[in-house]
């Protein structure tokens, strides 16, 4: 535990948030529209709400203390409560609080920043990254991906190569190309959604897909070539790209067979086409890398990062422009019509190097992948002796198992019972964050974590796992 960096507000400011509790849900079911949420549903239990945090911890307005197995969103890599990440933040707003980069100008946190995050991507094969863009997001990153993937065929001559082809039960953000590119079914009903030249396949999820008897290893050469027959099917003279997340987040924490990214290289280059590897989770550590295509012995040509390159503290996203893309755009492409206000903000950037600075000050990569990491795997991987836990996997620091009714037979629950939602209630309940996906319970935590704090959170997942099969018994849903 980190504590040359607590910060513990003062317990008189902690009193007054608790009594404020009900004044404060109240003005938020009045005014305040959130993400992703049942509005009707939110109103009648309540929003919980969080007041402060601190390294793995954070607190909700009663005085709960849970520990973040999410990191927030997936982001919060290098805990809460960093002094380092506020003081650069103040510092540079104070020298610099803003200016653009559109008109031949540029500041120096950019430009530090894109040259770092550049140090920090190797060479793989032919492909190196020596360029950045900036967004504020992932979200508006991936959409930075479709124009500059459209933008490079336009400019090599093959307009007609417009297609990009992702999976099902991707996620790649909220706007309207990314939530397109994403395959949430759930998404797409809403908006008219996919926008046109976006298309699917199915994903590489063993558990759900693989056929009986299927090793990972023949499932995943199989998966992957679903994308040559889209290809096919499509033309291979109109496919511009193919956008996937090395391990698939939001989708339920989806870790691919070995054999799959290979497989799926081996294509794009068949058909020339792009492979655009979305990072926004997997990079700045989360699997034990900077950046997660050097473990899957892929060579991407842009990679969508966000989420972890600030821990969360501040929004920041972007592009790595890989070689073959950047000699094109910015060797011979003219303008590109294309860019954001925040594109490079000072403070964002200022706050990303910060943050890089402390995770490689404190080895947080090096952990996770030949410490942490590897315990977590053994700890997490012994809930399979669990009977409601038909598997549990890891990569890295992202985990996810999934409950089942019968473990031999590999039978689900049904859908409509909502399993996952009851477990996750016992996680809050218990003092832990853990995030459902239908029938699959997540979590990403904090790079910081402690094998001490991995054995307490595995302790606090087995508990909400008894608590929730002691539901399932009372009410009968199981023998
Ligand atoms: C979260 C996420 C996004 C979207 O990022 P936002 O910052 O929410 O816009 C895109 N891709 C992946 C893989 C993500 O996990």
């Amino acid at each position: 535990m980190n504590t040359s960096t607590l910060i513990a507000p003062p317990a008189l400011v902690r009193r007054a948030e608790q009594q404020d509790t009900q004044a404060i849900q109240a003005l938020d079911s009045a005014h305040y529209m959130h993400p992703f949420t049942d509005h009707a549903d939110l109103a009648t239990r309540g929003s919980r709400v969080i007041t402060h945090a601190d390294n793995i911890y954070v607190w909700d307005s009663e005085g709960k203390k849970i520990l973040d197995a999410m990191s927030g969103l997936w982001c919060v890599n290098a805990g809460y409560g960093r002094k380092e990440l506020a003081d650069a933040a103040y510092q540079q707003m104070m020298t610099l609080p803003f200016y653009n980069s559109f008109f031949q100008t540029t500041n120096v946190p950019a430009v530090r920043l894109a040259a770092k995050l550049t140090s920090l991507a190797p060479k793989v094969g032919d492909r190196s990254f020596t360029h950045v863009f900036f967004g504020s997001s992932g979200s508006e990153s991936n959409d930075t991906n479709v124009r500059m993937a459209r933008r490079y065929w336009d400019l090599l001559g093959q307009p007609q190569r417009k297609v990009i082809i992702s999976r099902e039960n991707a996620y790649h953000g909220s706007t309207m190309a990314g939530a397109s590119l994403g395959g949430m079914s759930g998404m797409h009903a809403q908006g008219d959604l996919p926008i046109p030249n976006i298309t699917h396949i199915g994903q590489p999820h063993y558990w759900e897909n693989a056929l009986p008897g299927e090793s990972r290893a023949d499932f995943g050469i199989r998966a992957a070539r679903w994308l040559e027959e889209k290809i096919l099917e499509i033309g291979p003279e109109k496919v511009a790209a193919f956008i996937g997340e090395p391990v698939q987040g939001a989708g339920g924490v989806i870790i691919p067979p070995e054999t799959y990214w290979p497989e799926i290289q081996r294509i794009v280059d068949k058909y020339g086409i792009l492979l655009i590897a979305d990072e926004v989770i997997c990079a700045f550590g989360r699997l034990g890398h900077w950046f997660a295509y050097e473990q899957f012995g892929i060579r991407p040509d842009l990679i969508t990062f966000a989420k972890g390159v600030t821990s969360g503290y501040i929004p920041l996203g972007g592009v790595m422009v890989g070689n073959r893309v950047a000699e094109v755009l910015i060797g011979q492409g003219g303008e590109f019509n294309h860019g954001y206000t925040y594109s490079g903000h000072p403070v964002a950037c200022a706050v990303a190097l910060a943050n890089l600075e402390l995770m490689e000050r404190e080895g947080l990569v090096d952990q996770v992948r030949t410490d942490t990491g590897p315990y977590l795997a053994q700890q997490f991987g012994a809930l399979k002796d669990h009977p409601l836990v038909g598997e549990a996997e890891t990569c890295g620091f992202v985990a996810g198992l999934v409950l089942v009714k019968d473990k031999e037979q590999r039978t689900m629950f049904d859908p409509d019972l909502s399993v996952g939602m009851i477990c996750r209630r016992h996680c809050f309940g218990n003092g832990l964050v853990m995030r459902a996906v239908g029938d699959r319970m997540i979590i990403a935590p904090p790079l910081v974590m402690t094998r001490a704090q991995i054995d307490e959170m595995v302790g606090l997942i087995r508990q909400c796992l008894d608590a929730t099969l002691a539901e399932l018994r009372t009410k009968g849903l199981l023998a």
